[in-house]
């Protein structure tokens, strides 16, 4: 079997930064709880496990006045009033282009667009922007068009960082024939897009 390794395999950016920021804090600060795992590595999850990093089910879980970090993936902004009321100390990781998809989603709001999130459901990262939103829906495939029963007239499209561009595509073009005005701005991450591109290219070998 012949293996071929990307130029763009590892953590990307907004990972690699949240772990530095974590290794930073912990040096100060022995007791830090998370909700969501910083990486999905179970090496560096370990890692930072021995080193103090605590995960809990839930923020409410997290003694109060403790160290809260939240992860690349940001959270909803019911997370962020949950741990100020227990005054947590919030030691936020979002990562900016993750942030900067939540104020593209809130921008969209308020100039008047409903707002679609095409994304996975159950993924964080699309759980933190839909929970920016006051109502947001969340789509990840074109199937799930069928289960919208009212349309929006004016949907304002952005999607979870790491989607896939041909499924992206494929919703803006049904959503553009069901909507009287589509507003889409691509949040895809460049990095994801220079991986997707490579994946394409590295089959095209086998
Ligand atoms: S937006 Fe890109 S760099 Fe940031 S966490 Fe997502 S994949 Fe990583």
């Amino acid at each position: 079997m012949k293996i071929h390794l990307s130029q763009y395999a590892g953590f990307c950016f907004g990972v690699k930064r949240a772990v530095r920021i974590a290794h930073e804090h912990l040096k100060k600060d022995k007791d830090i709880y998370i909700i969501e795992d910083i990486v999905h590595n179970r090496y560096v999850s370990e890692k930072l496990k021995k080193e103090g990093i605590k995960k809990v089910k839930d923020v409410e879980d997290i003694p109060k006045k403790n160290s809260f970090l939240i992860n690349a993936h940001g959270v909803a902004k019911a997370i962020y009033e949950k741990a100020k009321k227990r005054d947590l100390k919030i030691i936020d990781t979002t990562c900016p282009i993750v942030k900067n998809i939540h104020k593209k989603a809130v921008d969209l709001e308020k100039e008047g667009y409903r707002v679609i999130i095409i994304g996975d459901r159950d993924h964080a990262e699309t759980q933190g922007i839909l929970g920016n939103v006051k109502e947001g829906i969340v789509i990840e495939r074109v199937k799930d068009l069928g289960k919208i029963k009212n349309i929006p007239s004016k949907i304002g499209c952005i999607s979870q960082s790491t989607q896939d561009i041909e499924n992206v595509a494929s919703i803006i073009h049904e959503l553009v024939k069901k909507a009287e005005e589509v507003k889409f701005i691509k949040t895809i991450c460049k990095e994801i897009e220079k991986r997707q591109e490579e994946i394409k290219k590295l089959s095209k070998k086998t």
